[in-house]
């Protein structure tokens, strides 16, 4: 047990080493990094396809997918105008700061402003490995149920920001708010929400702000 405990502390600590890396890498060329975390389906890759296109005559953007086996994510987002780099993690559950700084090796980070990573969907070791990114964003949705924040901590304290999706589905689906938001502010207090829709773009706006403040605000700073 005691060996076991040693070799996961020494496995993050080396993470931690290589996300400093690679968040030189980022200032030094000016980008900002955004890592998107969430479960499978909440709308992760819908969220960058909106996002490329309400920013993307302002912003450069590039987008890294981290995924089990498939391109599926990366080509969206090709399709959607961005600059895609797929890593297949070969069935790793999350991405790690080695496979960041290949993805960003295989870039041209000259060409880019604003760098958006899809984390692998998984709603816990994601957390605990930090990438060198800026600011670390959750992806919440209504089908995913209220109790979320209560059963996953270790996610919804470590993040920046907020989204929940597809909140055109609140009719439809017994979910009480004032739960989920009670849980999240008794673990990440005054955290920045946004809730929207990707679908009927509802609340799309807000976010899409905060995205373009981030981008110019957050270049040069460190990772948290
Ligand atoms: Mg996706
Ligand atoms: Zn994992």
């Amino acid at each position: 047990m005691t060996q076991r405990i040693t070799v996961v502390e020494k496995i993050l600590g080396a993470n931690e080493r290589l996300a400093t890396e690679n968040n030189k890498i980022l200032n030094n060329a000016k980008v900002v990094g955004l890592n998107l975390m969430a479960s499978p389906g909440a709308g992760k890759t819908s969220l960058i396809e909106k996002t490329i296109h309400g920013l993307g005559s302002r912003l450069r953007i590039a987008v890294v997918d981290g995924d089990i086996a498939t391109s599926i994510d990366a080509d969206r987002a090709a399709a959607a105008g961005a600059l895609a780099v797929q890593i297949n993690t070969g069935g790793e559950c999350h991405l790690d700061a080695v496979m960041l700084g290949q993805a960003l090796a295989a870039l041209d980070l000259s060409a880019v402003d604003l760098l958006i990573v899809e984390n692998v969907g998984n709603l816990i070791c994601p957390a605990y490995f930090p990438l060198g990114t800026h600011k670390s964003v959750l992806i919440a949705s209504i089908p995913e149920g209220d109790d979320k924040p209560y059963k996953y901590p270790g996610m919804y304290q470590g993040v920046d920001a907020l989204v929940i999706n597809k909140t055109d589905l609140l009719p439809y689906i017994d979910f009480d708010m004032d739960y989920f938001r009670r849980g999240v502010e008794a673990l990440n207090p005054g955290l920045i929400t946004f809730p929207l829709s990707c679908k009927t773009a509802e609340g799309m706006d807000s976010w899409l702000d905060w995205v373009s403040e981030v981008a110019s605000e957050a270049k040069g700073s460190t990772f948290e």
